[in-house]
């Protein structure tokens, strides 16, 4: 099954929905676009820790969750994490419409979050923040 292949088979399903958010995800053809609910594929074991690119390592996630996450390994916590954050009303209401510094500010207390249960990404963001490899 090709990359076109697996997106529309995992699109259906899980409902045209994200993974993580749970929020509706749209196909969208332009290369390049950086829209927020964009369907995007995200490997449950990021290709970093040697996951690989077969359909069962796949899941379809908006592309704010796919980039939030970057490659933080476990897929799972991650998910929970979004949907924790997803009970402010003000964040839900907001979800797929932030603007930058929106953006900047969700992923931080994500990223902060993550950093809570797992020391190793702590360490690891923080560098990719001193370094400038992290959005903030
Ligand atoms: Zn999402």
């Amino acid at each position: 099954m090709g990359r076109i292949g697996v997106k529309k088979w995992l699109l259906y399903e899980q409902m045209h929905r994200c993974y993580y958010c749970q929020f509706e995800v749209e196909v969208i053809g332009i290369e390049g676009s950086a829209v927020q609910y964009e369907a995007t594929l995200d490997h449950i074991v990021p290709r970093e820790y040697g996951g690989d690119n077969s359909p069962e390592n796949i899941v379809v996630a908006c592309r704010l969750c796919n980039e939030t996450r970057m490659h933080f390994r476990n897929y799972l916590v991650f998910r929970e994490v979004i949907q924790e954050l997803l009970k402010n009303e003000t964040v839900f209401l907001r979800w797929h419409r932030f603007t930058k510094d929106e953006l900047r500010m969700v992923r931080q207390v994500v990223h902060k979050r993550l950093g809570q249960i797992d020391p190793e990404w702590a360490f690891e963001i923080t560098e990719r923040s001193i370094l400038g490899k992290a959005w903030y």
